[in-house]
């Protein structure tokens, strides 16, 4: 069955109404001029919706804002964005401090302060991280001040590859406990075929994944600035409402509309319960840079008993990662039953295998006498 289709459903969204604490997402395309770099008018024009909808102080706001790239190129004399990643990242570095200061002018225009976080996907998942990303977020809120938070391009680029930090707002939606997910590009919503085909409409609401069985969702951005897409945002959107969180995917011009309930753009229900749980880019936004095949009594305590895996149940290792990377586990078919952050590197683990913990902390010192993947940094696949 395709979702609620335009006209269907004008009701007033009311968790949006009710929503108080709002992750919003700005795509790239939605901030810069047709010649590519920073527009302030539209800079402005966000920061006047953003501004409004916290004023009075009911509602707190965290931006997730990309256009660093984009801000970037001119000031290094570059015409386009570069293809390879280094120039890519070498333009995030010198456009972040120009988009940051470009909100911090916007946003003091009412007296509101901004704080820059940059983060990875990763950062939410490693315990440290997540415990330090959270206060800082927390407490920027607490404070009065406007968290606006990016990819951390010189570290990470999943991102710049391929995302726009869709993937990068569903997770921070997760680790603030937001109520709502707005992700704004230059798209006004999902349609049920090409929007520039007539005879096509909006699809006004998903309530789950088989809404959307059988729409075709186009992957590349419209403006050639962005790397999104609607497939990630739509990934995007499926990440933080199986997190329990409700969106609202639409167009950057429609953003006072979407923050205010209205009927604009698609709005995904929530799927799944909200929990506290770290692990939510392991489980479904992280890229295993390898994998470990597991004898069938470690798969058991894997997945049935949700222990850690010990050295003794790795028959096997594939893949070049090292020791805090995201690795898939498989059992003896070659099917991935789990996700886990590896303690060791990839060629540490040959030697390791099908022994015990003890005998290996006798043979190698008491760093060997550690699990393979803790259990605390694993999470189970649904079959
Ligand atoms: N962090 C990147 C930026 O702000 C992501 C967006 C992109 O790939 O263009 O520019």
């Amino acid at each position: 069955m395709a979702g609620a289709r335009q006209g269907e459903a004008a009701a007033v969204r009311q968790p949006v109404v009710e929503a108080r604490r709002i992750v919003v997402k700005v795509g790239s395309s939605s901030l810069t001029t047709a010649a590519g770099g920073l527009d302030a008018d539209r800079v402005d024009a966000l920061v006047d919706v953003l501004a409004k909808c916290r004023a009075g102080g009911a509602k707190e706001v965290v931006l997730v804002s990309s256009g660093a790239i984009a801000a970037g190129l001119a000031p290094l004399g570059l015409r386009r964005r570069p293809k390879d990643l280094a120039r890519q990242q070498a333009a995030a570095s010198v456009g972040q401090g120009l988009l940051v200061a470009r909100y911090t002018a916007s946003f003091a225009r009412y007296g509101v302060r901004v704080g820059q976080v940059l983060l990875t996907g990763d950062d939410t998942s490693r315990r440290a991280h997540h415990r330090n990303a959270s206060r800082t977020l927390d407490k920027l809120l607490a404070m009065g001040a406007l968290p606006v938070v990016n990819e951390n391009d010189t570290v990470a680029t999943d991102e710049i590859r391929f995302g726009d930090n869709d993937r990068l707002a569903a997770l921070v939606a997760h680790l603030v406990h937001a109520d709502l997910l707005v992700l704004l590009s230059d798209v006004d919503g999902v349609y049920d075929g090409d929007p520039s085909r007539p005879g096509t409409s909006r699809i006004a609401q998903v309530r789950g994944p088989a809404d959307l069985a059988g729409v075709e969702i186009g992957s590349a951005g419209k403006a050639g600035v962005g790397t999104g897409g609607m497939a990630t945002k739509v990934e995007a959107a499926r990440i933080a409402a199986a997190a329990g969180i409700p969106v609202v995917l639409t167009s950057a011009v429609h953003a006072a509309d979407a923050l205010s309930g209205g009927d604009t753009g698609t709005y995904f229900h929530p799927t799944g319960k909200r929990s506290a749980d770290r692990l939510l880019w392991l489980q479904h936004a992280s890229t295993p840079q390898g994998s470990l095949t597991l004898d069938d009594g470690a798969v058991r305590a894997v997945v049935e008993d949700r222990r850690s895996l010990l050295p003794a149940g790795i028959a096997a290792v594939e893949g070049e990662f090292t020791a805090g990377d995201p690795v898939e586990l498989r059992d003896g078919r070659g099917r991935a039953v789990a996700r886990g952050l590896v303690n060791f590197d990839a060629k540490e683990i040959p030697r390791l295998i099908g022994r015990s913990t003890r005998e290996l902390a006798r043979e190698l010192g008491p760093a060997y006498e550690r699990e393979v993947v803790h259990r605390d940094g694993l999470v189970v696949l649904e079959p």
